[in-house]
């Protein structure tokens, strides 16, 4: 039986590529923005498998709730949600308002919490394989200068990976999280369009390059299939050997 699957935040960057592997794998899916689908998402991914769009906001619980009632309805059943939307919103520490602070936990932790609520009432029992799967970054685990929001946010979505994983375990429902690197999509651009970034960036990251969204798609299929049902509570982090490295020797020329 194929499975069904909704990702927030799913128009366009990585959450639009998790979509993608999850067509070929031959899921059902749901995909969202909170804006109208103008790129036509949906569309491509039709010519893949049943794909539907429902906008929502979900950086509000009833936007959050009404996300996963309407995907629940247009396929019948969820198997798996990938909570992904998320934003960037920080500037120069000083410079932060509470606007920011709120803006960015709305969407990059409450509407992941509710968004999962919704989705673990909504099971049958004895569902077979439900998983949560939740955006993080590796800014869940290491700073970035003038990134306070940011990293608080996606430290509260490893927190939040491993608490699901404890609470909804006697369930039987897993929860895990990808923690991508630098991936190019429309959230990153702007930054590394700034000159001089992109080489500091790469000379940072041993594979040496930037990451691009179908390189984040496979771990989530894995991290929903069958094959990862011994896992949970962990954050899978897929950046290019990021977290693994530590300050170099090398001369700067
Ligand atoms: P993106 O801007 O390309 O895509 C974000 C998606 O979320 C879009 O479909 C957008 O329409 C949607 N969205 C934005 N606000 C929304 C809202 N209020 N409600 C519903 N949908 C909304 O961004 P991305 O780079 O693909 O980021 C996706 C996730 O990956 C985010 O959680 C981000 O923090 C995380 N991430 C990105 C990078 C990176 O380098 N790009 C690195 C680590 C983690």
């Amino acid at each position: 039986m194929s499975q069904c699957v909704a990702l927030t935040g799913s128009t366009t960057g990585i959450g639009y590529a998790m979509a993608e592997a999850f067509a070929r794998d031959g899921a059902s899916l749901v995909i969202n923005s909170h804006l109208s689908d103008d790129g036509g998402a949906a569309a491509r991914l039709g010519q893949l498998t049943e794909c539907h769009f429902v906008q929502a906001d979900l950086s509000t619980v009833a936007g959050a709730q009404g996300f996963v009632a309407a995907a629940r309805e247009q396929l019948g059943r969820l198997d798996t949600l990938v909570n992904n939307a998320g934003t960037y919103l920080d500037t120069n520490f000083d410079d932060l308002t509470e606007a920011v602070f709120d803006r960015t936990f709305n969407l990059n932790v409450k509407g992941y919490l509710f968004a999962s609520q919704a989705f673990v009432k909504g099971l049958a029992p004895g569902q077979e394989n439900p998983s949560i799967i939740c955006t993080g970054s590796t800014n869940s685990l290491a700073a970035e200068k003038n990134s306070v929001v940011y990293d608080t946010s996606k430290g509260a979505v490893l927190m939040l990976v491993r608490n699901l994983a404890v609470t909804l375990a006697e369930r039987g429902i897993r929860v895990n999280g990808i923690g991508p690197g630098i991936v190019e999509t429309p959230l990153s651009a702007k930054g590394l369009a700034t000159p001089g970034v992109r080489p500091a960036l790469e000379r940072q990251i041993p594979l040496g390059r930037i990451g691009v969204p179908d390189e984040i798609g496979g771990a989530a299929v894995f991290l929903a299939s069958p094959a990862a049902r011994y896992i949970t509570g962990q954050m899978l982090y897929v950046d290019g050997g990021i977290l693994a490295n530590q300050m170099s020797w090398e001369p700067v020329s």
